[in-house]
């Protein structure tokens, strides 16, 4: 276990925010990860946990003199709203001293840039994304991309796997990407983040397949920890009149199954489903431990070190 490479959970829910006394333990907000290694920062998602997130980041920047830019890296997995809502209340997108990289995929159509920038327009919010302060470098990414990040040079590169190899020193952080079709309707990228040997990877909003989802085992194989959607239970999945099957969300057993055939060290849950209160979420998590002891219901506020 090291310091110097974190994850911190800042929004676990899928779907919508839930406050609330229901929510008090696991927390109410939507999907955000703040992944801290070698000192540099990556968010991935732009739910309604980057809010506080943002506010944090803000804080220390100031509260340490605020030398130098302030760079941020920022992944989407996907486009929806429980995972890009959190972005017109993201404290660094108004900082002129804010330099943020945003790499995702491309909506049907559409490139990222212009997805970001039709989500924040008035009549449905009141500033534009585009007369927002911060310095923006924003790239649609494809599965054939690795994202390069010096710790030295912070300032991320992208690389087509396929024509250029990526250096790798001990000071690299290596982000890979991964398509998923198993979302509706665009399907989904997850990542995973490699430096210094150790390895996570987050694949929110997938669904498992029968026989197990082999693209994400392949490409989740030794992580030291996978975060994987497990918005549903068992129960809930197949319940009638409204099965959840081909929701493109997991169920404990298949985000299990991903772990095992992998062979990953740490499993943690996320995307948990809005109606499902804090005290069923405890109840789930004793039960699936005896399936893998190595197991936690993702929480907002919880960090991780790898
Ligand atoms: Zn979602
Ligand atoms: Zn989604």
């Amino acid at each position: 276990m090291s310091d110097d490479f974190r994850v911190t959970f800042w929004g676990v829910r899928g779907s919508h925010p839930v406050p609330g006394r229901n929510t008090l333990y696991f927390g109410g907000n939507t999907t955000c990860l703040e992944v801290s290694v070698a000192g540099t920062t990556i968010i991935i998602d732009a739910g309604t946990g980057i809010i506080n997130l943002g506010n944090k980041i803000v804080g220390e920047y100031f509260g340490a003199g605020a030398k130098g830019p302030l760079e941020l890296t920022l992944l989407f997995s996907h486009l929806h709203h429980d995972h890009t809502q959190g972005l017109p209340f993201f404290a660094p997108l108004y900082l002129g001293q804010s330099k943020l990289y945003m790499f995702g995929p491309r909506n049907f159509n559409n490139e990222l840039q212009v997805v970001l920038e039709q989500s924040m327009i008035p009549p449905n919010f009141p500033i534009d994304f585009f007369h927002s302060n911060s310095i923006k470098n924003i790239a649609t990414i494809k599965e054939n991309n690795i994202i390069v990040l010096d710790t030295d040079d912070r300032t991320p590169r992208l690389l087509n796997k396929f024509y250029e190899k990526a250096e790798v020193q001990d000071s690299t952080i290596l982000i890979r990407v991964l398509s998923d079709y198993s979302h509706p309707a665009n399907g989904v990228f997850v990542y995973r983040i490699d430096h210094s040997g150790k390895s996570v990877v987050f694949a929110t909003d997938v669904e498992g397949y029968q026989f197990g989802n082999a693209k994400l085992i392949s490409f989740t194989k030794k992580a030291d920890l996978l975060i994987h959607d497990a918005q549903y239970s068992r129960e809930q999945y197949t319940a009638l009149p409204t099965p959840r099957q081909g929701f493109g969300h997991s169920i404990p057993e298949m985000a299990i199954e991903v772990a095992r055939l992998a062979e990953v060290k740490h499993l943690a849950l996320t995307h948990h489903d809005p109606t499902i209160p804090d005290g069923q979420l405890k109840r789930n998590q004793t039960r699936y431990k005896r399936k893998f002891p190595n197991l936690l219901y993702a929480r907002e506020g919880l960090t991780l070190s790898l």
